[in-house]
């Protein structure tokens, strides 16, 4: 699929290509079971010159694909994606999370957040959408560059050199490619200067005239501050977008027939989150941080008590799999964020506790581990009820045994839970 959008990409325009990477990219929405977008690809190959004589190829996979959507199987795929909630009530003043949180402000921490009643582990609290987004510069074009939804019937822009592939025109609307289209952004491509552009644009369409803009950005300036999360929030980020931006990342298989805690993480956009941005880090985060299409997503990962801070890693989820030495993990973090990390593995405290005991022995470790063990597609095969016994085993886990965390063996059991609820949210 990956290569006939890179074809669709680079056709010259007006070609018979264009109308043969639709019509093969229909045969592999086909064979994932995703039919409508099957439909919706044959007919965008009609529509863009696909040679007459191999029409009867898509006509034969047209009458397929009706026939079974006929007999009920619509996108049987896609139904088995879990689509992320929050575990609570939408807060009144901020979209996408959870009415337990807050944000407070003191001397050692600056902005951060808080709940306001316990949490348990696997409880969702944040589903928040991003103010703006940009691509990262690694990755092709197997994602929408508006929503950032995988496998869609996408569209070429019709201008560009190495064309972006867009769902529809909203998406290209909502991404400004008009903006960036045919400009050296596009070809030599620059996340954070196309996420500054797309947060200044952003920021001029949410304040509908530019004097609004200049006079909250001059407030500010003054230290008068103004109560409008949304507005406040994306003046600061001007200055400090490099920091505050947040990465989103999709899990990877090591190799196909590889174990599922074999995986790693890749970015592939990095976002500016109203909300999301006020979390501190922690090398040892209460937290995990998803991303599903354009959203961020944070999940409880250990018991946290009404009142606590809530931290989020800014590294690369893959660091949470294994713990380096000391000295090269604290390197590695300074290089990564630009900023001394004082949680309690950086500081030494949490560091000797790593190799102190082995929970093997316990009677939960077979279950906690089962799904990590075995691979993606062996997991997915399973019903429902089962990817939620071995989830609900792994949380009873790291309920049971928090108080001994950080052990190598906590960790490994928190890492297969996080690459469980990843799996579990994605499509392939
Ligand atoms: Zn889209
Ligand atoms: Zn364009
Ligand atoms: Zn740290």
């Amino acid at each position: 699929m990956q290569e006939f959008n890179n074809c669709l990409r680079k056709a010259e325009i007006g070609s018979d290509e264009i109308g043969l990477a639709y019509a093969n990219r229909s045969a592999c929405f086909f064979k994932m079971g995703m039919l409508q977008e099957c439909l919706m690809d044959i007919e965008m190959a009609k529509k863009f010159n696909y040679p007459s004589h191999l029409m009867h190829a898509l006509n034969a996979r047209v009458s397929k694909c009706k026939r079974l959507l006929d007999e009920g199987q619509i996108n049987a795929n896609l139904c088995k994606v879990r689509e992320p909630v929050l575990s609570f009530n939408e807060h009144e003043e901020y979209p996408g999370v959870a009415d337990c949180l807050e944000i407070r402000q003191n001397d050692k921490f600056g902005r951060h957040i808080i709940t306001t009643c316990d949490l348990q582990i696997g409880q969702t609290i944040l589903v928040e959408e991003p103010f703006s987004i940009a691509r990262d510069s690694r990755v092709d074009c197997d994602r929408c560059l508006g929503c950032f939804k995988y496998a869609q019937n996408f569209i070429a822009c019709n201008n560009c050199v190495g064309r972006c592939l867009h769902c529809n025109e909203d998406c290209m609307t909502n991404s400004f490619h008009h903006i960036v289209c045919n400009s050296l952004i596009a070809e030599e491509y620059e996340e954070k200067i196309e996420l500054i552009v797309k947060t200044i644009f952003s920021a001029i369409v949410a304040f509908s005239d530019i004097d609004r803009l200049m006079h909250t950005v001059e407030l500010l300036l003054d230290g008068k501050g103004t109560s409008d999360l949304t507005n406040a929030h994306l003046i600061l980020h001007f200055v400090h977008v490099v920091v505050n931006q947040v990465s989103l990342n999709e899990y990877v298989k090591l190799e196909t027939g590889s174990r599922m805690d074999f995986g790693f993480f890749l970015p592939y956009a990095h976002g500016m989150y109203p909300f999301g941005c006020y979390m501190n880090h922690s090398c040892l985060p209460n937290v995990c941080s998803m991303s599903v299409d354009n959203r961020l997503i944070c999940k409880v990962i250990r018991p946290i008590k009404k009142g606590q801070q809530i931290f989020r890693s800014y590294l690369n989820p893959s660091n949470l799999n294994y713990i380096n030495p000391l000295t090269d993990r604290k390197l590695d973090v300074e290089k990564q964020l630009h900023m001394k990390c004082e949680c309690n593995l950086c500081s030494g405290d949490a560091w000797t506790m790593l190799h102190d005991k082995s929970l093997k022995q316990s009677p939960f470790w077979k279950d906690a581990t089962a799904a990590a063990n075995m691979t993606e597609k062996a997991f997915r095969a399973l019903s429902n009820e089962t990817k939620e016994y071995y989830e609900n085993r792994t949380i009873k886990f790291l309920e049971m045994y928090d108080r001994f965390h950080p052990l190598n063996d906590t960790l490994c059991v928190q890492w297969a839970l996080i690459v469980m609820w990843n799996v579990l949210a994605t499509h392939f």
